[in-house]
């Protein structure tokens, strides 16, 4: 009866230490999923010229292009084909 006892408790602490685990991964990853989605869109830049998609994370308004050199504003960004 003891040694059963004692299973059960050795089962019952890896059930709750794994779903510990489980519950923090999943709020670790849907808060910082987010936060780099954001990121991410917000730094990835297509140049109204020609087309070229880049990536500049210092400038949130005004970019320039690294492959013809011209200048694309935020409002351009989003704008239609
Ligand atoms: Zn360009």
């Amino acid at each position: 009866m003891i040694r059963l006892e004692f299973e059960f408790a050795v089962f019952l602490f890896l059930l709750i230490t794994i779903f510990a685990v489980l519950l923090i991964w999943l709020f670790w990853t849907k808060i910082k999923l987010p936060q780099q989605k954001n990121i991410q869109m917000e730094s990835i830049w297509q140049c109204s010229i020609c087309t070229y998609i880049y990536v500049d994370s210092k400038n949130q308004k005004l970019s320039v292009c690294p492959r013809c050199g011209s200048y694309n504003d935020r409002k351009e960004k989003g704008g239609g084909p």
